[in-house]
């Protein structure tokens, strides 16, 4: 998997997408690649570089300067699964996941906050939860993912990047690989299969049918 952020920016979070699904030399099921994504995990110490948080479970590793041929163990980071939804919206947006609304918070804090959220409430919050000041908007995360393929961030329109990624109830299974509800807990659990990865095979052939 890889992040086409143009200017090797990879540390603010923001709404993108892949735009190199192509090029990809390692498979996520190979010996290869399952041994990096250890090291990687272990570099980490299981921590998600955006949010922080912790899972030694479902989470994902991606190639930093967006080459996905560079497998390199310093172009290696290590991402929870969502942060992955804002980090890929065009694909979450195909599962309603994620939707759209203007907001000044900045989108890390809109991730931190919905965690929170979950942690303290078992459901995912409305956006209006996250933000009083939120205003919704008609555009879907999925023509917005399709926009960022052609058109660089920094080339979209002010009213395009004061758009902020929230979740849906749809994404409970996400926030739940990760805080479970049983558990309301963020330290790691036990790591049971290497299988925890998203089949990137099959996530690729999902967003092809909607993009083509
Ligand atoms: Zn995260």
């Amino acid at each position: 998997m890889t992040y086409m952020d143009e200017r090797g920016e990879e540390d603010t979070l923001r709404l993108s997408v892949t735009r190199t699904w192509g090029n990809r030399t390692l498979p996520t099921n190979s010996y290869a690649w399952k041994k990096l994504r250890k090291q990687a995990l272990s570099k980490s110490n299981f921590s998600c570089k955006f949010c922080g948080i912790k899972s030694k479970k479902w989470m994902v590793c991606d190639h930093v300067d967006g080459d996905a041929t560079n497998n390199s163990i310093d172009n290696l980071g290590i991402i929870c699964p969502i942060c992955d939804l804002i980090r890929h919206c065009g694909r979450a947006g195909t599962q309603d996941q994620i939707i759209l609304h203007k907001s000044k918070l900045p989108q890390i804090e809109i991730v931190s906050k919905s965690q929170e959220f979950w942690k303290n409430n078992g459901r995912v919050p409305n956006p209006e939860e996250i933000d009083g000041d939120v205003i919704r908007v008609s555009k879907s995360a999925m023509t917005f993912g399709n926009k960022l393929m052609k058109t660089d961030y920094e080339d979209l329109s002010d009213e395009d990047q004061s758009l902020r990624g929230f979740f849906t109830e749809k994404a409970g299974v996400i926030f739940n690989r990760i805080i479970p509800k049983s558990s309301f807990s963020i330290s790691p659990h036990e790591d049971k299969s290497d299988a925890d990865e998203p089949d990137e095979d099959e996530l690729q052939r999902m967003y092809e049918d909607v993009f083509g």
